[in-house]
C-alpha cells in the first residue's frame, strides 16, 4: 500500500492547478505586484462569503490577530481570555501588545474553551476574549457572546483552522466584532505562500487596521501610529480568488471524510471521535481523535487500554506509541497540540502551574489528528481505520502474550 501523508496539496494541485498557473502568470505580466485589483477583489468576494461589510487582508493569521488587538487599544496592564489548547500564535499576540492572556480549561469532546468556567475568569482588567474555533468545530457563539455581552467584553474570533465553519447559521468571523483567518497552505482556504485576513462590520475597525497594516500612513508618507508591514500580495490574492469559489465544496467533502471515520472507528472503542455541537457546521480542519491511555477518560467501560510497561522503556505515553505504530506501517498522523500554552516555557512568567487546566493537560497526552484534507478517499479511510485497529489491538495482545 502506498503511504498516507496527514495533509496531501498535490490533488488539490491537479484539480486546479492549471487554472491557478494562468492566473499567476497574469499577474506576473501585469507588473502589479502589490495592492491593486486582485487584492481589492479578494477582499469584497471574502467579506461577503463571511457575511461581513469588511475584510482588510494581510500577511498572516498571527498579523490579523496581532491587528485586531491593536485596533481595539489593548495593551498593557489589560487582560485577554483564551484558550490554553491552540496554536501558540493566539496567545503570542496579547502579549506582542503588552497583555496579559488569561487561560481557561477547554471542553474534553469538542477541544473548545469551556464556556461554564468562562465567567471566573474575568476580572475588571479583562478587555476581550479570543474564542478558538480547534481544528474547524465552532465555538458555541450564541452562548459565549451573551457572556461577553454580559460584562461588556470585546470577542475576536480566531477562525485560523475554520474558514466557512458556520454556528447557528452564521459563518464564524461574522459573529464576534472581529474574526481572524489564516490563508497559511494547510488550513481550509489556503494561499500558495503565507496570507490572512480580518472581518468585521465596523468600519472604524477596518479602517484602523488599513493603518496598522501599512506603517500606520494614512497620508502617503505621513505616519499616524507605530504599524507594521502586512500585505498580502496579488498573487496570492488571485490564487485565493480561485480557490474560494471551491472552498463549500472542499468544506462538504472534509464533512463527509468525518462523517465516515466516526463511522469506521465506533467499532474501535479505544479511540475517541471527536463530537460536533447541535447548532455547529464544523469545516474539520482536523480530524482530532483521542487514544485515552485510561478508562476514566470517557471511553465505554468495556474497553481497558494496556498500562505503559507493556509498551517498552521508550514510551511514557500511549497515544505517542500507537502513532509510532501507524507510521511504521505507513500511516503518518499528527499530535495538535502536545503542550498546553499555560505550559509552554515561554509563559512561565505567568505563574501557572501542572494540574491547573486538567482537560487540557490530559488532551494534549490523548490528541491523534488522523489524515484530513478534502480528496482523501474512502478505500484510504478504512486503510487508515484497519491498521489503527492492527496497532490498538493486536500488538498490545501480542506484547501481553509475549
Ligand atoms: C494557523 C493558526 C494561526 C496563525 O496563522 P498564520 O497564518 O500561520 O500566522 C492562528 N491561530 C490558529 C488557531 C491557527 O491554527
Amino acid at each position: 500500500m502506498n503511504n498516507i501523508p496527514p495533509f496531501d496539496l498535490t490533488r488539490q494541485y491537479e484539480l486546479i492547478g492549471a487554472e491557478i498557473g494562468a492566473a499567476v502568470l497574469g499577474v506576473l505580466a501585469s507588473g502589479r505586484y502589490i495592492g491593486g485589483s486582485p487584492v481589492q477583489n479578494f477582499e469584497q468576494q471574502f467579506a461577503s462569503y463571511i457575511g461581513v461589510s469588511e475584510c482588510v487582508s494581510c500577511n498572516s493569521g498571527t498579523d490579523a490577530l496581532y491587528m485586531a488587538l491593536r485596533a481595539l487599544n489593548i495593551g498593557a496592564g489589560d487582560e485577554v481570555i483564551t484558550t490554553p489548547f491552540t496554536f501558540i500564535a493566539t496567545a503570542e499576540v496579547i502579549s506582542h501588545i503588552g497583555a496579559t492572556p488569561v487561560f481557561v480549561d477547554i471542553d474534553r469532546d469538542t477541544f473548545n474553551l469551556d464556556l461554564a468556567q468562562l465567567e471566573s475568569a474575568i476580572t475588571p482588567q479583562t478587555r476581550a476574549i479570543i474564542p478558538v474555533h480547534l481544528f474547524g468545530q465552532p465555538v458555541d457563539m450564541t452562548r459565549l457572546m451573551t457572556i461577553a455581552r454580559a460584562h461588556n467584553l470585546i470577542v475576536i474570533e480566531d477562525c485560523a483552522q475554520a474558514t466557512g465553519a458556520e454556528w447557528a447559521e452564521q459563518k464564524v468571523g461574522s459573529i464576534g466584532q472581529i474574526g481572524c483567518f489564516s490563508f497559511f497552505p494547510t488550513k481550509n482556504l489556503g494561499a500558495c505562500g503565507d496570507g490572512g485576513a480580518l472581518t468585521t462590520n465596523d468600519p472604524t475597525i477596518a479602517a484602523q487596521v488599513r493603518t496598522l497594516r501599512e506603517h500606520g500612513m494614512r497620508a502617503r508618507y505621513i505616519h499616524e501610529e507605530t504599524g507594521i508591514n502586512s500585505r498580502l500580495d496579488a498573487i496570492q490574492a488571485t490564487i485565493l480568488q480561485i480557490k474560494l469559489r471551491h472552498l463549500d465544496t472542499w468544506n462538504a467533502q472534509r464533512r463527509a471524510i468525518a462523517d465516515r471515520y466516526r463511522q469506521l472507528l465506533t467499532s474501535l472503542p479505544g479511540v475517541i471521535s471527536p463530537k460536533e455541537l447541535s447548532g455547529s457546521y464544523s469545516v474539520w480542519n482536523q480530524y482530532t481523535t483521542r487514544i485515552p491511555s485510561s478508562t476514566n477518560s470517557g471511553t465505554s467501560a468495556s474497553f481497558s487500554a494496556p498500562s505503559l510497561e507493556i509498551l517498552g522503556n521508550n514510551h511514557h505515553n500511549y497515544r505517542d506509541w500507537v502513532r509510532s505504530q501507524l507510521q511504521a506501517r505507513g500511516v503518518s498522523s499528527m499530535v495538535y497540540y502536545p503542550l498546553p500554552l499555560h505550559l509552554q516555557p515561554v509563559y512561565q512568567g505567568l505563574g501557572y502551574r501542572r494540574g491547573q487546566f486538567p482537560i487540557a493537560e490530559q488532551v494534549c497526552q490523548e490528541v491523534l489528528s488522523l489524515p484530513m484534507f478534502p480528496e482523501l478517499l474512502p478505500e484510504q479511510q478504512e486503510q487508515i481505520v484497519h491498521h489503527l485497529k492492527d496497532c490498538l489491538v493486536q500488538e498490545v495482545v501480542a506484547s501481553r502474550e509475549g
